[in-house]
């Protein structure tokens, strides 16, 4: 049986009905390490309880007849024991877990203009103000509909495994690479990975044109570098639609897509929501 059938079969087979609880079809790939994501069962009784990592609220479902958190592991955790905070109406557990290490590699790249690896004063303000708009749209955690924790690749092209590669940009260090690099020409088209809401969209500094979809219980996307962003602000989208196509602005070395998946709040890596075969 392959994994992609073994999963399914899971998934339909434990999905019981309960009334306020999510239901996943399918679950994310496990891996507890520094950008990664850990699958913890977690007690409760009839209500779902919360889970809280860092004071950060962690996706819960109803899966296999129990509770599960899944939980993302920020980039910069270090190596070690980690807990969920688990609340079941009075009563708070602590949930232990252990985060083991990964090795990332190096990525030296070459950037032209001087401005996007050094900006200037006035760049710095509006850095600011996008970091503040990014981090507004990377904290949502809305609980209508149904959660999706397997997500469709949102483009065809050559996936990089450049995720969590410490980056050194014309000689300089700077932040580490929080998602996937897709190459792919420009004016490819760009599709929803699974239904969710357009909460953030315009051109920023770094990341160029770029967008961020909502998919629920603290699952949100990110699309940067695209030639045209063909959603607003608000849209409805169902897995598959067209979101936009495949550019070269902001940051880059070329045409390609950086698809950033954060999971309360945590950019993982977002391999571990595709079918790995
Ligand atoms: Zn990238």
């Amino acid at each position: 049986m392959t994994l992609r059938v073994r999963r399914l079969a899971a998934a339909t087979l434990a999905c019981v009905s309960l009334a306020g609880a999510a239901h996943a079809g399918d679950l994310p790939h496990e891996s507890r390490v520094p950008g990664g994501i850990a699958l913890i069962e977690i007690p409760g009784g009839d209500l779902p309880p919360t889970a809280l990592i860092d004071a950060r609220r962690a996706a819960v479902i109803r899966h296999d007849d129990r509770w599960l958190a899944i939980v993302g592991i920020p980039l910069a955790t270090k190596p070690g024991s980690q807990k969920l905070r688990v609340t079941t109406g009075a009563k708070t557990v602590d949930v232990p877990f252990e985060v083991t290490d990964k090795r990332y590699r190096e990525q030296r790249l070459t950037i032209k203009n001087e401005r996007q690896v050094n900006p200037n004063p006035e760049d710095l303000k509006r850095i600011a103000a996008e970091t503040e708009r990014s981090n507004a749209a990377l904290s949502k955690f809305t609980t209508s509909g149904t959660p999706a924790f397997a997500l469709l690749s949102p483009v065809e092209g050559k996936r990089s495994d450049s995720y969590g590669s410490r980056r050194i940009f014309n000689g300089q260090p700077r932040n580490p690479h929080s998602g996937m690099d897709i190459a792919a020409a420009k004016g490819t088209p760009i599709h929803s990975p699974a239904a969710g809401t357009v909460v953030e969209a315009g051109t920023f500094f770094f990341n160029g044109n770029t967008l961020y979809i909502d998919h629920g219980y603290g699952l949100v996307t990110m699309y940067c570098h695209l030639d045209e962003i063909k959603v607003k602000l608000g849209d409805h989208l169902a897995a598959g639609e067209l979101i936009g196509t495949v550019g070269a602005t902001g940051r880059v070395t070329g045409p390609h897509l950086h698809w950033g998946v954060a999971l309360n709040r945590a950019m993982v890596d977002p391999a571990l929501f595709l079918d790995q075969e």
